[in-house]
């Protein structure tokens, strides 16, 4: 039996953000905002447990965006000077924020959200942070000079944010780090390095999430330029596998990275995404179960979760519930497991 898990993010109903957007602006505001994302994320619990997933997430619906949702409340970034800066080695551009002075964080930033998350489940609870190297490469830097030097100082606020949640019952904590494949070389040099300091002395499962991105259309053009057959992760799965972090999840389904790949995470648990977030069309629970099977021609079965590819917050919301119930039913069905 394959435990079943989500990258993180799911759709924030269309009575809370507007639909099917990144960076969706709030259409709730004060006390009916905040009531308004532990709705939103108690539906989708529910969904989640009903669809057969057994980590589940609050489907990250009381952040506007995976990273800033963790900036908003650190001190030394400074949000009235904001910079175009191209990210993911110039993608795309985007409007961000600048680190003006030393970093330090104001307040308990998740811990409201996950001590409601935590009550209203029983399923093992994840939780996904911005990984260092992400952070970044979507903030401006005038203060630290050197990007291993500022995301040494991420990875500190990260670790006491970390500690904070594993305390209150998290039982795996994600960090996101899709610009793991776009700075091959940084990973090995610092990379790592900072994530280990995120993750320092959590007893809680640690895993890192790489990706090639939503599908909004400035990845699928990139991922058109990279050629029949993806390969970055060739260049870091040696040191993640060689890394302390337990599980690594990345995108499996109609994905151009070559399936035996994974087979250079030998010693690790891989989250194996078996739904594409491109894609406007729901999987079929034989497909899912295609995916998770292929994946076992490479890592052992106790070895694989299945997973999505990636967030599905850009998603329409009734597609995503769709792909969630394929992902359960996909992964009784790989198991052999009828129902
Ligand atoms: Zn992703």
């Amino acid at each position: 039996m394959y435990q079943t898990t989500i990258a993180g993010s799911l759709p924030k109903p269309n009575w809370l953000a507007e639909p099917e957007k990144l960076w969706a602006p709030w259409l709730l505001e004060g006390a009916d905002l905040e009531r308004g994302k532990m709705d939103a994320a108690l539906v989708w619990m529910s969904e989640q447990e009903a669809a057969g997933i057994d980590i589940v997430t609050n489907g990250e619906q009381f952040r506007e965006h995976f990273v800033h949702g963790f900036l908003k409340h650190i001190d030394g970034v400074n949000w009235n000077k904001m910079t175009t800066m191209g990210i993911r080695d110039n993608r795309y551009d985007a409007e961000v924020p600048t680190v003006t002075g030393p970093l330090s964080r104001q307040c308990k930033i998740h811990s409201d959200e996950v001590v409601f998350t935590r009550a209203h489940t029983q399923k093992k609870l994840k939780f996904t942070l911005p990984g260092p190297m992400t952070i970044c490469d979507t903030i401006a830097d005038e203060h630290y000079g050197r990007r291993a030097d500022m995301a040494m100082a991420f990875a500190e606020l990260l670790n006491q944010e970390a500690r904070e949640l594993e305390a209150l019952g998290v039982d795996l904590i994600q960090f996101d780090e899709p610009a793991f494949n776009v700075f091959m070389d940084d990973v090995s040099e610092w990379g790592i390095a900072a994530l280990h300091k995120a993750a320092e002395g959590l007893s809680c499962k640690t895993a890192v999430h790489v990706c090639y991105g939503y599908g909004i259309q400035q990845n699928i053009d990139w991922k058109k330029s990279l050629g029949s057959e993806w390969r970055q992760y060739e260049a870091i799965f040696p040191a993640i596998n060689n890394s302390r972090i337990d599980q690594v999840s990345l995108e499996c389904a109609n994905s151009k990275v070559p399936m035996s790949l994974i087979g250079l995470l030998k010693d690790k648990e891989v989250m194996v995404g078996a739904i594409d977030v491109a894609s406007l069309t729901a999987e079929t629970p034989e497909q899912v179960a295609a995916v998770i099977r292929e994946a076992g021609d490479f890592v052992a079965a106790e070895q694989i979760i299945p997973c999505t590819n990636c967030g599905m917050a850009p998603l329409p919301r009734d597609l995503a519930l769709k792909k969630l119930r394929a992902l359960g039913a996909g992964a009784r069905l790989a198991a052999g497991i009828v129902k």
